[in-house]
């Protein structure tokens, strides 16, 4: 009889070698599993976390602790995705199509991130996906560590509200404010950490791969990828 183990032993070997000469491919999608009704007194509901969101993006805009750094921008990308979330995804910062159009990963970044949630068996619309920073660093800068901490809380309270089984973290400043190191991302990724109570997988960030575009580095994605879905029980095409 094959055991549980291996059989994921042999799908992830089946996966890793489909994807050593393949891109992201788009699998059939399984909406994520509805979570179970919480119990009395356990968190808030999904629209309860919808109107806390709200609350938070409002409180944001009026605060917007990006402006003491950043002037010129055009639009704040606060986040977006089901509030009810089993899977965050947390980037560094809005780019200039985000800027353009105030919603976190649309450019080609973004494309990519959303061919790997499909490769998982998931949509767009079932995951939650921020950023550190709400705004866009002139010239695409990485943000500096006085600009991650100042403006990093709103993150968390993102996160204390929609409350995820799990969190991917895209690249490293991502990684290194929510897991509170300064370890390479190659030493981090593939493993699970915790933040805040949330279990935290890291991988390379869609754009570091874009650049990248190795069978190595696209392997070493789709391995912590099968991780999570490992984790969240998430079976594409299942
Ligand atoms: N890169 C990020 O880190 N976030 C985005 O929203 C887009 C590109």
């Amino acid at each position: 009889m094959t055991t549980p183990s291996a059989h994921r032993a042999a799908r992830q070997e089946v996966e890793s070698a489909r994807l050593l000469g393949a891109d992201f491919a788009p699998l059939p999608v399984k909406p994520l599993e509805v979570k179970a009704p919480s119990p009395a007194g356990a968190p808030v509901s999904g629209g309860a976390k919808g109107d806390a969101l709200e609350a938070l993006r409002a409180e944001h805009e009026r605060e917007c602790p990006e402006k003491a750094f950043i002037s010129s921008f055009t639009n704040i990308v606060f986040g977006e995705g089901d509030p009810d979330a089993r899977l965050m995804f947390v980037g560094e910062a809005p780019g200039a199509d985000e800027d353009r159009t105030g919603r976190p990963f649309v450019g080609r970044a973004g494309q990519l991130l959303e061919g790997m949630i499909k490769a998982m068996g998931l949509s767009r619309e079932a995951v939650y996906i921020a950023n550190v920073l709400k705004v866009r660093p002139p010239g695409n800068a990485t943000p500096t560590p006085a600009e991650i901490d100042a403006c990093g809380p709103f993150l968390l309270r993102q996160i204390e509200i929609i409350q995820p089984e799990a969190i991917v973290t895209l690249g490293k400043p991502a990684t290194c404010f929510l897991l509170q190191t300064n370890d390479a991302l190659g030493k981090l990724r593939g493993a699970w950490h915790e933040a805040h109570g949330v279990p935290v997988m890291p991988t390379y960030h869609p754009a570091y791969l874009l650049r990248s575009y190795t069978p190595e580095n696209r392997a070493k994605v789709w391995s912590d990828l099968q991780l999570v879905m490992e984790r969240l029980a998430i079976a594409p095409g299942a």
